[in-house]
């Protein structure tokens, strides 16, 4: 949603899109200074800006979010099942996957 220069200036520092009077729709950052800089130099005749859009979710395409395996909790790399830790008294004692073997 575009705001209009004359309505404020972006409460917070970061990148925002700007449209400019020569018709220019460009991504710039909001500095300090309360000017819009794009590489560098000052966009100028900016007339409307507005935040950027959220960045792209896992379901849109995006990054997949990350997984949240706790180290105690080993993974089964064929399956991704949580693993059985066995321990012990029968001679054998490792991590076993109940949902592969
Ligand atoms: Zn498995």
């Amino acid at each position: 949603m575009w705001n209009k220069i004359e309505d404020g200036l972006p409460g917070e520092i970061g990148p925002y899109l700007v449209f400019t009077e020569d018709n220019f729709t460009v991504w710039a950052f909001f500095n300090s200074k309360k000017q819009f800089c794009e590489s560098n130099r000052y966009v100028m005749n900016v007339t409307h800006w507005m935040p950027l859009p959220s960045p792209p979710t896992a379901d849109k395409g995006g990054p997949r979010q990350q997984t949240t395996n706790t180290a105690s909790t080993p993974v089964c790399p064929k399956c991704g099942n949580a693993m059985a830790v066995l321990s012990g008294n029968h001679g054998f004692s490792g991590k076993v996957c109940l949902f592969c073997e």
